[in-house]
């Protein structure tokens, strides 16, 4: 058992049966939390997350869901809640990418972006938001993106997803600080997960090398921070966004 102990929380991870989310729930269960693995389109992923957290001894249930979809969202939560209760910790991880530049960026690919980062993140908050004031108790994490505070021309809706994700974090802390629920973010730069599948190698080499550290993050190390940020070790801290992108949203 981890330090950063999250004994008897239930946490819901949005998109957790692959990539960053994978990773935050393998580590989340490893810290003590019964973990709600949501997907929308990979079961067979999510239930080897699932089983990879059980063969460890966690707890762990699969939750179908298109966070955009506010119907979905709320057959979700209440799924969850009925699997294993009340839901404390919240990691809105769940997101798409495409590289495009503004002459690819159609209405579809701006409004479907903007509905599963953005609006996907609301969604899910809001269906869970209640519980936590009344209960005076939440802890919620937003995956967000280094995109969101910096330039990125060759993905413009996704840098304005993630930079609304930021605004939602900051906003949203104030409002509910005063009701024990920490609403904070994670900034990852490059990480190695299957988002990047549609850019090319020499695109993803140019990135490593203006990266002071220069390789790509691992989805372990997210959840690392995601770990820290849900425990009572971060308990003076709300509406902050931390980065973690081998020092790259120092340079221009
Ligand atoms: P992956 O493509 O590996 O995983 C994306 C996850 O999101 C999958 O589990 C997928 O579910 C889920 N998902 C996508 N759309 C929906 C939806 N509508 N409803 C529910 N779940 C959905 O990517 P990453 O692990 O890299 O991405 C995780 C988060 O990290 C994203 O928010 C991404 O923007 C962010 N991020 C990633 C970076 C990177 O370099 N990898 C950098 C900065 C931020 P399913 O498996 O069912 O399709």
């Amino acid at each position: 058992m981890s330090e950063l102990s999250l004994q008897g929380r239930t946490v819901l991870v949005t998109g957790g049966g692959r990539g960053i989310g994978r990773a935050c729930c393998q580590r989340l269960a490893a810290d003590g939390a019964k973990v709600a693995i949501n997907y929308r389109t990979n079961a067979a992923a999510a239930r080897q997350t699932e089983q990879i957290i059980q063969d460890g001894g966690g707890t762990a249930c699969v939750v179908a869901g298109d966070v955009s979809s506010a119907d979905q969202v709320h057959s979700m939560v209440a799924e969850v809640t009925e699997k294993l209760g009340t839901i404390d910790l919240l990691v809105n991880n769940a997101g798409i990418f495409d590289y495009a530049g503004y002459a690819e960026t159609t209405p579809q690919l701006w409004q479907r972006t903007l509905d599963v980062n953005l609006t996907g993140t609301y969604l899910v908050t809001w269906a869970v938001l209640e519980g936590m004031v009344e209960r005076k108790f939440g802890r919620i994490v937003n995956i967000a993106s280094i995109a969101g505070l910096r330039a990125r021309p060759m993905s413009i809706a996704y840098a304005v997803s993630k930079a609304g994700v930021i605004a939602l974090t900051k906003s949203l802390s104030e409002a509910v600080a005063g009701h024990n629920v920490r609403v904070n973010a994670v900034a990852p730069g490059l990480i190695n997960t299957e988002i990047l599948n549609g850019v090319s190698r020499s695109a993803l080499d140019k990135l490593v090398q203006a990266t002071p550290i220069p390789r790509m993050g691992e989805p372990s190390e997210i959840a690392d921070l995601v770990a820290f940020l849900l425990s009572e070790q971060s308990s003076f801290t709300t509406g902050q966004t931390l980065v973690a992108s081998g020092g790259r949203v120092l340079l221009p």
